[in-house]
């Protein structure tokens, strides 16, 4: 491992919805815990296989995509959305 090249380095991680790579403080991070319900990983730290969706983009959350990816859980993911971020969904942009 070299350290040179320090150009600031950052990793990107891909919205399940829409597909773009973005930094991941543009995402939201989602797991499953133990019992296999979905949960906001506030902190993106969690040593779990995590999902991760666009922030504050309504658009992702409508999405064909979305919905397929959370299943049934979907509707409980966009709770977890509304509940954790300041996202409005009376905010469309389009
Ligand atoms: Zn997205």
């Amino acid at each position: 491992m070299s350290l040179k090249n320090q150009t600031k380095h950052i990793p990107l991680r891909r919205c399940i919805s829409c597909r773009q790579s973005k930094a991941k403080d543009s995402l939201l991070r989602f797991y499953k815990d133990a019992n296999n319900n979905w949960q906001f990983d506030k902190k993106q730290k969690m040593q779990t296989r995590g999902s991760w969706l666009c922030k504050d983009s309504l658009n992702c959350y409508e999405a064909k995509s979305f919905k397929k990816y959370f299943g049934q859980s979907h509707a409980r993911i966009f709770e977890l959305i509304k509940l954790n971020t300041n996202f409005q969904a009376s905010n469309r942009t389009c």
